[in-house]
């Protein structure tokens, strides 16, 4: 892609109504606009990174059994009324009317309409276990919007629904979520911690909140260090969920049950969140099925939710610097950034286009910026987007066939061939695209 061509509005200037780096960032990379208050225009860069998110969920739901459906952002308030949750949701749901004057919402959350499609269609154990997920945007009218597409009012969700016969195989269900949460995570670079979260009304339930790591994060984390070891291929959930961790208003100091020594404070964002909560829905909405006794029984749900927009934004609180994004592989709008720092020479014209035509022919993503713009600009611009590789070609030091190659991970720049800059790059593993 030619940077010209594309369509990367940069601002030089910190954006006055961004309180926090990644809502700030996230405007002067021209990757999102304000629509509305909490609502957004995702522009092309934006799209991008958060398409790559949408994938490697996508890919580790797939992987962990879950079924893909899609179901609408209009919902009828009908089951809402069934399950009691018309009223209980309050402001934070949008209801409209149609032009018949029939109640309906924008789905802020879809238990309901899940449990119809589930039992439309499964009346027998035998079709057990299911476990059914869609990627939709959600809309909650947040009392304060507020941190770009961190709190968003309009969001895209990912979120699953799990139907067991019994307690013991929902357990089951749960922990092959939880493993599949803390491999999401960390295929996106990022250090998830897991906490044991609060249930709400209904004893015996189980939950969990998957915060990750930022120096810059809202909430403050209180756990076992171990916690952060995780190995992605021997991902062990009992083990991890027996792990000592807590929420800043939940810890208390004196009744810790481990060490100081063991003990580690961190900045934190919640980014996921799952939930077994019995029998609820299915038995206000009708969700039974036969067991192996010809008995009908109601199945035990639960539900998994992904804030994939909310990750655009938190990736960036994990991961930038004072000159901009600093993108992990997997979750980059691009890979590399092609930078012809003179247009109007003949020797890097013709360089870049030799270069730009090899790595556009590679499995690599790459970004040319050809503006005819100043080098000053060219450079602030490219550590802003944050792309993780930069081949930087210059005037001077081409004459001593000579490119920078930058990694914007760790700012680290080699003056290298650019025979060897190519190398370098094809050379790279991107498991992730
Ligand atoms: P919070 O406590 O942050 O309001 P929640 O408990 O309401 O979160 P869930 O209903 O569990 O959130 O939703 C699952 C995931 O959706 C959350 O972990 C979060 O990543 C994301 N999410 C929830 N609300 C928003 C929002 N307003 N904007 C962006 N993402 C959101
Ligand atoms: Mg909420």
């Amino acid at each position: 892609m030619k940077f010209s061509s594309f369509f990367i509005p940069t601002l030089k200037n910190i954006p006055a109504e961004a309180e926090i780096i990644s809502h700030q960032l996230m405007i002067r990379a021209g990757m999102i606009k304000q629509a509305s208050a909490g609502i957004y225009s995702w522009l092309p860069l934006g799209l991008k990174v958060l398409k790559k998110i949408e994938h490697i969920v996508r890919d580790e739901q797939n992987k962990a059994g879950a079924i893909e459906v899609l179901m609408p952002t209009i919902q009828s308030a009908d089951l809402w009324i069934k399950s009691g949750r018309y009223e209980d949701y309050g402001k934070e749901m949008l209801r409209i009317q149609d032009r018949s004057g029939r109640e309906m919402l924008y789905g802020p959350t879809n238990e309901e309409l899940i449990t119809d499609i589930f039992q439309s269609y499964i009346t027998s154990y035998k079709d057990l276990p299911k476990n059914l997920y869609h990627i939709q945007w959600k809309f909650r009218d947040e009392v304060r919007p507020r941190f770009g597409v961190m709190r968003g009012r309009e969001f895209l969700m990912k979120d699953n629904y799990s139907f067991d016969l019994t307690e013991e195989d929902s357990k089951i269900s749960y922990n092959k979520m939880f493993t599949a949460y803390i491999k999401t995570f960390l295929r996106m670079g990022l250090t998830p911690i897991s906490l044991r979260a609060e249930t709400g009304s209904i004893g015996g339930n189980l939950s969990h909140e998957f915060q990750i790591l930022a120096k810059t994060g809202e909430s403050t984390l209180y756990y076992d260090k171990d916690l952060e070891k995780i190995d992605p291929e021997t991902i062990n959930p009992d083990k991890l969920q027996s792990y000592y961790a807590a929420v800043d208003g939940l810890h208390d100091e004196k009744n810790c049950p481990i060490s100081k020594e063991q003990l580690k404070i961190s900045k934190g964002i919640e980014v996921g969140h799952i939930f077994y909560f019995g029998t609820k829905y299915s038995e206000k909405l009708s969700a039974f099925v036969q067991n192996n006794k010809g008995k009908k029984t109601a199945v035990h749900m639960g539900s998994y939710g992904i804030g994939i927009s909310r990750l655009v934004g938190a990736i960036i609180e994990a991961f930038h610097d004072d000159k901009g994004i600093k993108w992990p592989i997997s979750v980059a709008p691009f890979h590399v950034s092609l930078i012809n720092l003179m247009i109007d020479d003949k020797a890097c014209a013709k360089m870049s286009n030799i270069m730009y035509e090899k790595i556009s022919n590679s499995k690599l993503d790459v970004l040319y910026d050809d503006r005819d713009c100043s080098i000053g600009k060219k450079l602030s611009d490219n550590d802003l987007i944050g792309i993780p590789y930069q081949v930087i070609i210059g005037k001077r030091d081409l004459k001593d066939n000579i490119v920078q190659l930058k990694n914007r991970l760790n700012n680290e720049t080699k003056k290298i061939s650019p025979e060897e800059a190519l190398n370098f790059l094809l050379e790279q593993t991107l498991t992730d695209f």
